[in-house]
């Protein structure tokens, strides 16, 4: 049988697309080497928003009297925390098999190789595509530090029954590490964060990364940066990371664990036939779509040369790209893109910002709420978080948040970007009493 379309990867990506194009009448074939839902639903964002979330909890609870609630000798059971978040796991994963298999899209597990512009084995079967569409996601980089192989990454925290280490060395203070440090360290691991830039999230506006390390300092989090680290040893069984500091002193700390978390890449070994010559940079060479340079053959998601790694990133790419097989108009419009760190407070970001704006000398206006002056904020015991809103020509460019529910306020901004309001537009659409959501309209005024 000649299918429509072979999909490598059952990610956010891979898993889109293949009930897209079944659904509007391909016949599908879906390749899976491990687990159905790829990182983000097996060893990414669901299980990470899990641990969070047990941690959110815990230290609420551990504020319970501020609120006027009193609790005698709160306690956690880690066994527990994990046990709930691999049952969340299990329920989404399974939810999302039922889909494919409603929609009817054949699904194969094992390696899949690509052999050609229409052929795929795997398990020693030819499959043979009008369309291939190449979604295997991203795996762990590892730099190449002294000792690296001692260090841990997030697949080992996310595993099914990770125990807690007394202590925990974190390399990397991006969006992965941050996570990790806010979660374990509720959960009382002493955690050191060991990033080589001058702050946290720097990828992101200085004064989220900066505010954040405030409250992780709060926290009793170490946050060490403009640090490189040079090796990591074992000695009686605890891990020594020596680093070079600011003065560019060799500084040491000592801990049970570390962990690495100073980026992924595309999952592309030993994916592509050495006779096939697809373009191939650090990832997947494709155009905005996804086109490679085969015209029948794409690529979505992390695994993608240059890709923004987001699982709705991947998603939205599905999406268009079957609309670009089935020759319809794309659904999404991929130029903004928000996206969520979910720290204790947690953090979001859409559009330009205010860095960028600076940088290439376009004029524009920052408008900023800081919490403390939102009820809401206020009754929820956060006060010194901000939202910030970018404008150039009075229209809306940017959003960044600093507060409670961030990650879902953002989408807000993502709309006023996309729609291209002006912040008149914005302030003409009431927002409700007493809201979070209510300093977004605030701003403008
Ligand atoms: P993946 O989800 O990586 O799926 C690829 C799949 O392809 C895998 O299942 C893999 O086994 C399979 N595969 C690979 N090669 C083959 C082959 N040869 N044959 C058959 N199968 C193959 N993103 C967010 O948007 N929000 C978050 O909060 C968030 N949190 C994260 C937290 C952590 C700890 C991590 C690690 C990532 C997080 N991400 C988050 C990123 C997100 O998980 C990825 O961007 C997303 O999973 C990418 O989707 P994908 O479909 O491209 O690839």
């Amino acid at each position: 049988m000649i299918y429509d379309v072979l999909i490598i990867g059952a990610g956010p990506g891979g898993y889109n697309a293949a009930n897209k194009a079944s659904k509007n009448g391909l016949k599908v074939a879906l390749f899976e080497k491990n687990k159905i839902g790829g990182t983000c639903l097996n060893r990414g964002c669901i299980p990470m928003k899990s641990l969070l979330s047990s941690a959110k909890l815990l230290n609420e609870s551990r504020n319970g009297e501020l609120y006027g609630i009193k609790y005698d000798n709160i306690s956690f059971d880690y066994e527990r925390v994990n046990e709930r978040k691999n049952e969340v796991v299990e329920t989404l994963r399974n939810g999302v098999i039922k889909e494919l298999e409603k929609n009817k899209v054949d699904i194969i597990y094992g390696e899949a190789k690509l052999i050609n512009n229409n052929k795929v084995i795997c398990n020693d079967n030819e499959y043979e595509g009008k369309n291939i569409i190449i979604a295997s996601g991203s795996i762990v980089s590892k730099p190449p530090i002294q000792g690296i192989d001692l260090c841990i990454d997030s697949d080992k925290v996310l595993e099914t029954n990770y125990e807690l280490p007394e202590s925990l060395i974190i390399i990397g203070g991006g969006v992965i590490g941050v996570e990790i440090a806010s979660a374990l360290s509720s959960f009382g691991v002493n955690i050191t964060i060991i990033e080589m830039a001058d702050r946290l999230l720097a990828t992101l506006d200085k004064d989220l990364g900066q505010r954040l390390q405030m409250f992780f300092k709060k926290n009793n989090i170490e946050v060490i940066t403009s640090a490189s680290v040079k090796n990591i040893k074992e000695e009686n069984d605890l891990k020594i990371v020596e680093f070079e500091n600011k003065k560019q002193e060799l500084e040491t700390r000592t801990s049970k664990q570390v962990l690495i978390a100073t980026g992924r890449k595309a999952n592309i070994d030993n994916l592509i036939s050495n006779d096939f010559d697809l373009e191939i940079n650090k990832g997947i060479v494709g155009d905005e779509i996804g086109k490679t340079n085969y015209d029948n053959v794409f690529v979505i998601g992390d695994c993608k040369d240059n890709n923004i790694q987001l699982a709705h990133v991947a998603e939205a790419q599905a999406d268009n790209i079957i609309d670009y097989i089935l020759n319809k108009e794309l659904s999404i419009d991929m130029s903004v893109i928000p996206s969520g760190v979910y720290t204790d407070p947690e953090i979001a970001v859409v559009g330009l910002s205010e860095e960028y704006l600076k940088d290439n000398n376009i004029e524009y206006n920052t408008y900023k709420y800081l919490t403390g002056a939102n009820g809401k904020c206020l009754i929820e015991n956060s006060e010194s978080g901000f939202v910030k809103l970018l404008t150039v020509d009075n229209k809306i460019v940017g959003g960044q948040l600093i507060c409670p529910h961030a990650t879902e306020l953002i989408a807000e901004f993502a709309i006023a970007i996309e729609k291209k309001m002006s912040i008149k537009e914005f302030k003409e659409v009431i927002h409700p009493h007493p809201t979070i959501s209510e300093m977004l309209w605030n701003i403008t005024k």
